[in-house]
Parts: structure tokens; C-alpha cells; sequence
């Protein structure tokens, strides 16, 4: 009897997995249009049968939309690095296609408190965005989109015309065109015809960097509230646009789960985020409950995934009047798997995505009129909720690096934010007109503006799925202050000027000078180098005069001598001019070699810069997000090359071509560490960030030492099973601000003005200074932390530890750096100090780096 149910199971798992058409998947209750194209008829197999590739599901929407006009418009919102377009369907009902710019802009004046009262809301569309697989290989979401397409563009009957009367769906298949393209070559290359469901089999094992990631290897659902990438960016002009109410976001979790839908933790939702918004989440969540009950699927809710960081597609809704919704389904990775669930199909975990978008929509629906009161309710109460907080502005801007007073300035814009000039009144001299700007927290968008600024201290719970802190100003080292009296701020800022500048003093036989306070000196400093200009770098402070008046200049002042370049003067001038355009910078010619003050131009204290030839260890192994920054950073921001080295070609190939080598956090088990220190030794600079900093410490290849955090238990305590997942993850580093502080005259902090730098840390790594007083030049004081949580224990370990330890090892220098300095691309107080270890970590003096002395 048990071999004849066997045998029945296998048969049923085997026609079920073979076999499914859209008859799996679809209600059959319903019926639908035959002209709507199905998805096999233009993509060439059944949903689910094989991964969607990117380009597939494109051509299925392109169809869909030239099929069912009448309810279906295709937008493109921009490209993604890879040039694959990020789509949007628009579905709604044919008399809402006839009016919706109409419905859009009446949408929209839901959010803004002067228009917002006399809106009717009696028949007023809902709006819903549902969005899929922003993490590129959990791709049940994307796969789940050619049918809720289908189904969309249809489906017949009463019930469909009613949905599509009264909502708006904002439909958008594929958050990580990138990442989704590459997963899904990934899986059906690994395909057999006859299904191996052996979680070890390559198919369910992707390649480094895999494919979560967009191009640069970045984490897209930690990018939409900075949007430093270009998918996030055009995402953003249609969130803004039409304001939705729901907006959804279709993941996958470990394969042994089920399914989760929010509402989450409710301690760990952040305070922020209105208590109605999670009233909300709960009702909607009754309606996937019911859904997923119909076709027998399991799920949890109210555990694991926190709602805190607003950066994330299911939190960045909620400070902002719409809803986020995130669901989790339990990934087959590839097209079936064994998992202690027993096996799970591809097609199953879709058929969830599916459902629980119906039910979303159903949700919305039925909950509409709520929905849009809630969002009218929460913009009219901005004002009420901005006199009852104690700051009702800020100023901020740094006067020495425009370019990041600009990138700051757009992310507020890009997140409509209205900002404004200071007023002809202005005193204080940190700030200037012109190079800061003013932003009132009585606004529509006061709750994110508080999301953006605000430094946090207090939590109702120690665990955390993401980081803890993300005080913007802090992470782009901008210099703010808060605003708590009453004040008056100039012209609001339309556009925003893009800075320019252009040489000072005209053209020079003798010098140029460039200061290094710019975000993107060093981009100009690469390409001079690279033109084959002898280009020094000022370690001492001097005053000259520039076009008749004394001028001071810091450290890191770049110098360009004239008469020692193989160039006419003519072609240095035009050279220099260009890059001080490119990248906004505040250069000067000057006519004589003579200072006023410290080092005359021809003084040994200028130090001639070399060109870095860069190499990172990238590959299994390697943190990918880590080394993405950096590889966005060097080709992105700054136009520099670098070689990204699997350690087996490391090992193999001839490393002198390369005098800079990058190692990020990770683990490096098969780098040939004899061949590293060799190649340090003879005058290579090595920079080490996080957990690399460990791995050459035990190498023998770098001398540091480390401190280590107290247990928070000991042996003696009895504690309950049940708290030991708080305990534990109390005691984890999921990322703060802390504020070390700074030696200006070293090399590697060059180019900052102020004494304290913000660092973003998520590791453990905590550095022993350095016996060498002059070997750390970033170290921690006794109470470093400015924003986000950390445990007493691990404050401890920080207290009085080292950021940056330099080491001689031979002719060449090892850069440790504890914490991450290009953290999510937004970090861009601390990519000085990278450009500088870059650039500058060479001509680092070798005494003062000696760790034996
Ligand atoms: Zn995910």
C-alpha cells in the first residue's frame, strides 16, 4: 500500500511539475479575452517551465500592451546600467486610460495639504504599485508578473470591471532588470529535462556575485531613499508622480520557509511610521491570509523582517502616506527543490506571488476609500506634526566641496523635499549663500525630511534585519545645523544650479594650484596623471598670492608645475582648465614659486603624486556589496580603472603591473599570502577594509592588533532558551555612525576641514591603535557614537580603538581600515579618506608607519 501511494505521489509531483499551463495558476472561475495573447504564445514556454529572462518578459508586456489598449499603456521609465529598460504598465479601466493625467493630478493633491480638503473621494481611484524581484535571483516575483498581466489585461466579468474602475495599478515586472537577467541565465543553463531537485546541484548554486545585485553589485532595496543608482532614480519619478497608496514588493526567503506577508514585528517598526499605517498593513494582510487559505499555502506573519530602514521598497511607502508591503516567498532557487517542506516547485512559489498581488488588489478595493483618507490625513497632519517638534529646520552645506553640497541638495529634490537659498539676512559665516541651502520641516514631506536628518538613539528592540542609523548629513560628511528658533529663508530652489568654476588667475607659465576639498579632486588628479603630468601633492600648509592677494592653502594642495611638463604651457593651461570644469573645482594659476608662508613651491614638502594602477580581489569569497562600492565609486564617480582579480588569477598572473591593491571585507582562503607580502614589500600599497583587515593581520602580512567585545553572558547566569535569539542578536553590528577623530596633517586625511569624520561601522573589527604614535591617523575616542545602536559591550571594544592603522611592511605601506568608508555609495564622507589611501598612501612616510618602533 505505501509503494502505490509512493508511486502516486511521484506521478502527481510529476505531472504537476511537467505540465503546468496557466490552468495552475489561474482562478477558474474566470473568464478571459482571447486576444489577450498568453504569455507562452511570445515568450516560447509555459510560466515557470523555465526562468524569465529580462528580455523575454519585456517583449511579453510590449504584447500585452499592444493588445488590450483600452486598459494597458506601457511607459518606459529609463534604462538600467545594462541599458535594459525598466518598464511600467499602467492598468486601469478604459474610461480612467481616457482620463488619467486628470486622475493623476487630482491623485496627487492628496498629498498636498492646500488642496487636499476639498478633494471627493467618493469615486476616486485608488493607487497601487506592485513591484517585483528588485533582488534579481529571487525571481518568483518577476515570473509572477507575465501572469498578473495576463490576468490583468484578461480577465472578464463584473468583479474585474469593478477592480479595474477603481484602482489604478502601477505595474512594474522587474525592479533589478540587471540582476533578473543574469539569475535567470543562471538557472536554465543549469536546467536538466528531467528535474534534479538536489539543493547541491549547481543550479541551485550561482557564481559570485549571483544575481541580488544590479550592475554594480549594489543592494537595490537599500537604495530608495538615497537613489544613488539610475534604477532607483527612474523608479522614483513615477513613485512621485502618482503617489501611490500600496505599494508592493515581492521577494524570497530561504527555502525551507513558507510564506510571509507584513505586518512584521511591531517593535520594530520605526517611529516614524504611523500607527495607521500598520492598522492598514493588518487589514490588507486579512485579505492575503484569505487568498493563501483558498489555495492551501502556508505563511506567518508578525516575525522576522523589521520595518526601519527607509531605504527598503516595504519601509519607504510608510513615511510617506502609502503603504509597503513586503512578501517573502520560500525560493526554489531553481526549478524544484528539496527542502524540509518537502519539494518545492518554481511554479508554486509563483502561483503565491500571483495570489497574493490579487489579493492586494482586492484589498485596495475594498479598503479604498480608507486608503485614501489615510493618505490625505497623513499630509494634513505634516503641519501639526512639524509644530510639535522642537527643530523646524535645517541649514546645510560645506563651502570647501560643492559637489557634494550638490549631490545632497538633488537627493532632497529627487525625494520632494523644497529646499531653499539663505536669505540676503544671513550671518553665520560656516554657511555661505550660494554654497548651502535652508530646508523647513513645515512641509508635506516633514516625516521623511526627520528620516533623512535625524540622528537615533532610542529603540523599542535590539534586533535589527538592516542598518540601525543612516543620518544623512553625517554619511555625506556635510556640514548642517538644526534650526530650532524662528527663522526666514531666501528664493525657494527650482532647478538646482549644477556649480561651475573655472581657473583663478587666468593662464600660468609658472604653477597651477588645485585644492583637494572637492568630492571629485581626485577624478581630476587621475586624468592629469594619466595625461602624463607631473603633478605634486603640498604636505605642509603655505600662503601665496594669488592674482595680487595672499591666499592660504592646506594640506593636499595639489601643484602643477609648468615649466617641468613635457606640454607647452598652452596645452597645460587648456588641460587644466577642462578638468576644472569637468569636476568643479577651485584651482589657480600662480606666477611665482615664492610662499608668504611654510613651503615655497619648490620645497622637497611637496611630494610628487605617482598614477595608482589599481587591482581588487573580487570573487567567492569576497563581501560583493563591499567591493561594488568601490568598483562605483573608482568607475562612476572618479573615471578610474581598476583590474578585479579572482584570487586564482591573483595567484597565477604578474602582480607588479599593479601598485595598489584593494582587499575588501570577506574571506581570502586561497590568496597566495607569500606572494602578497612580497609584492607589499617591494613598494606595493595595500588598502584593507573590514574584515580584510583580520584576514592579512593572521597572515603575517600587516601588524595590527585587535580588542575584542565582552560576552554579554557569562557561565554563571541561567537564561531561558526562548531569549537567546535577543541576546544574541543584540550583540551584532548591523551598522552605526560613530565619529572618530582626525590627524589633518596626515596624508590620508587630506582634504577634510573638520577634526571629527562620521564612519559607518557593521563589523566587529576593532583595531588596537597603534604603538607608533603617528601609525592612526582615524581613531575612536571615548564615546564615538553619533547615530544608531550598539551594544554596551561593543561600545566598550570601540572606546579609545583605532579607525585607521598605516603599516610599513618594506618598501611599501598597509592601509587598515576598521569600517566600511564607501558604505551604499551614499558614504561620500568617507571616500576622501579612501582617495586618499589611493593616491596618497605611498608617499606616507615610512618611519611614521613603523610598527616595531
Ligand atoms: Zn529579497
Amino acid at each position: 500500500m505505501k509503494k502505490i501511494i509512493a508511486a502516486f505521489c511521484l506521478l502527481f509531483v510529476f505531472v504537476k511539475m511537467q505540465s503546468q499551463d496557466l490552468n495552475y495558476f489561474l482562478p477558474d472561475s474566470v473568464t478571459y479575452n482571447p486576444a489577450i495573447p498568453k504569455p507562452k504564445e511570445v515568450i516560447y514556454h509555459e510560466v515557470g517551465e523555465w526562468h524569465i529572462t529580462h528580455d523575454r518578459l519585456v517583449n511579453y508586456m510590449k504584447a500585452i500592451a499592444a493588445a488590450a489598449p483600452d486598459r494597458v499603456k506601457l511607459e518606459t521609465m529609463g534604462l538600467s546600467y545594462e541599458s535594459r529598460p525598466q518598464v511600467l504598465l499602467i492598468i486601469t479601466s478604459k474610461k480612467n486610460h481616457a482620463n488619467l493625467e486628470q486622475i493623476r493630478q487630482q491623485h496627487v493633491q492628496l498629498t498636498d495639504p492646500s488642496q487636499s480638503a476639498s478633494l471627493n473621494i467618493e469615486n476616486m481611484p485608488i493607487v497601487v504599485y506592485v513591484g517585483h524581484s528588485i533582488h534579481g535571483n529571487e525571481a518568483s516575483g518577476a515570473n509572477a508578473s507575465l501572469l498578473s498581466a495576463y490576468y490583468l489585461a484578461a480577465a472578464q466579468g463584473k468583479q474585474m470591471d469593478e477592480l479595474l474602475d477603481n484602482v489604478v495599478i502601477l505595474f512594474d515586472p522587474s525592479f533589478n532588470p540587471d540582476g533578473l537577467q543574469r539569475f535567470s541565465t543562471w538557472a536554465n543553463q543549469h536546467k536538466s529535462k528531467n528535474l534534479v531537485s538536489d539543493p547541491n546541484s549547481r543550479e541551485f548554486n550561482e557564481v559570485w556575485p549571483g544575481g541580488r545585485f544590479n550592475h554594480y553589485w549594489f543592494d537595490l532595496n537599500r537604495d530608495w531613499l538615497p537613489a544613488v543608482h539610475v534604477e532607483s532614480q527612474n523608479r522614483l519619478k513615477w513613485f512621485h508622480a502618482w503617489k501611490p497608496n500600496i505599494l508592493t514588493d515581492h521577494h524570497e526567503q530561504g527555502s525551507n520557509a513558507t510564506f510571509f506577508f507584513q505586518p512584521g514585528v511591531p517593535s520594530r517598526v520605526n517611529p516614524l511610521t504611523p500607527e495607521k499605517n500598520q492598522e492598514l498593513t493588518a487589514k490588507l494582510g486579512k485579505f492575503h491570509a484569505a487568498f493563501l487559505d483558498r489555495i492551501g499555502s502556508l505563511y506567518f506573519t508578525k516575525e522576522a523582517y523589521d520595518d526601519f530602514y527607509y531605504g527598503k521598497g516595504s519601509t519607504f511607502p510608510d513615511v510617506q502616506g502609502c503603504i509597503g508591503i513586503l512578501f517573502e516567498q520560500a525560493s526554489s532557487r531553481g526549478h524544484l527543490q528539496e527542502t524540509s517542506n518537502g519539494l518545492l516547485s518554481f511554479p508554486a512559489t509563483i502561483k503565491n506571488q500571483f495570489v497574493t498581488t490579487l489579493s492586494t488588489l482586492e484589498g485596495a478595493k475594498a479598503l479604498r476609500k480608507e486608503f485614501l483618507e489615510f493618505q490625505r490625513e497623513f499630509y494634513r497632519q505634516a503641519a501639526s506634526r512639524a509644530a510639535a517638534y522642537n527643530v523646524k529646520g535645517y541649514v546645510f552645506g560645506d563651502k570647501n566641496d560643492l559637489a557634494k553640497t550638490f549631490h545632497f541638495a538633488e537627493m532632497l529634490k529627487r525625494q520632494q523635499i523644497e529646499i531653499h537659498q539663505l536669505p540676503e539676512s544671513w550671518k553665520d559665516a560656516e554657511f555661505e549663500k550660494g554654497n548651502a541651502y535652508m530646508v523647513s520641516l513645515n512641509q508635506p514631506q516633514h516625516s521623511l525630511i526627520r528620516a533623512i536628518f535625524e540622528k537615533t538613539f532610542d529603540y523599542k528592540d535590539s534586533l535589527f534585519y538592516d542598518i540601525t542609523a543612516w543620518t544623512f548629513p553625517l554619511a555625506f560628511g556635510l556640514p548642517y545645523r538644526e534650526l530650532t528658533g524662528p527663522f526666514t529663508m531666501g528664493d525657494k530652489v527650482n532647478e538646482l544650479p549644477m556649480p561651475k568654476r573655472k581657473v583663478e588667475g587666468g593662464k600660468s607659465d609658472y604653477a597651477y594650484l588645485i585644492e583637494w576639498n572637492e568630492l571629485y579632486a581626485p577624478a581630476a588628479l587621475n586624468e592629469l596623471l594619466k595625461a602624463g603630468l607631473i603633478v605634486k601633492v603640498a604636505t605642509n600648509k603655505f600662503e601665496i598670492n594669488v592674482a595680487g592677494a595672499n591666499k592660504k592653502f592646506d594640506y593636499g594642495t595639489l601643484m602643477i608645475p609648468v615649466s617641468l611638463q613635457k606640454e607647452t604651457s598652452e596645452t597645460v593651461a587648456v588641460m587644466l582648465n577642462a578638468m576644472v570644469e569637468k569636476y568643479r573645482l577651485k584651482a589657480y594659476a600662480v606666477s611665482s614659486g615664492y610662499v608668504n608662508a611654510g613651503s615655497d613651491l619648490g620645497s622637497s614638502r611637496f611630494a610628487v603624486v605617482q598614477q595608482p594602477k589599481i587591482a581588487m580581489i573580487t570573487g567567492p569569497g569576497v563581501n560583493a556589496t563591499d567591493a561594488g562600492e568601490i568598483w562605483h565609486l573608482l568607475d562612476q564617480r572618479m573615471n578610474i580603472t581598476a583590474s578585479h582579480l579572482e584570487p586564482a588569477v591573483f595567484n597565477r598572473v604578474d602582480i607588479n603591473k599593479y601598485n595598489t591593491l584593494i582587499m575588501v571585507g570577506g574571506s581570502y582562503p586561497d590568496i597566495n599570502k607569500d606572494k602578497l607580502k612580497a609584492w607589499v614589500q617591494a613598494g606595493g600599497t595595500l588598502i584593507l577594509t573590514e574584515e580584510a583587515v583580520n584576514w592579512a593581520a593572521q597572515a603575517g602580512i600587516s601588524d595590527v592588533k585587535f580588542k575584542r567585545a565582552k560576552s554579554p553572558v557569562d557561565s554563571t547566569q541561567k537564561l531561558t532558551y526562548v531569549d537567546r535569539v535577543q541576546i544574541d542578536g543584540a550583540q551584532q553590528m548591523n551598522g552605526a555612525i560613530l565619529g572618530a577623530e582626525v590627524d589633518l596633517t596626515h596624508p590620508l586625511a587630506y582634504g577634510y576641514n573638520q577634526k571629527a569624520v562620521s564612519l559607518f561601522k557593521s563589523n566587529k573589527v576593532f583595531l588596537e591603535k597603534s604603538k607608533n604614535p603617528y601609525a592612526t591617523p582615524f581613531y575612536y575616542g571615548t564615546d564615538p557614537l553619533q547615530s544608531g545602536w550598539i551594544s554596551k559591550e561593543n561600545k566598550d571594544a570601540i572606546k579609545n580603538s583605532a579607525a585607521v592603522v598605516v603599516n610599513t611592511v618594506g618598501s611599501g605601506r598597509v592601509i587598515n581600515i576598521a569600517d566600511n568608508p564607501n558604505f551604499r555609495a551614499f558614504w561620500l564622507g568617507g571616500s576622501k579618506l579612501f582617495m586618499n589611501a589611493v593616491f596618497f598612501g605611498r608617499i606616507i612616510d615610512a618611519a611614521s608607519a613603523r610598527s616595531e618602533e
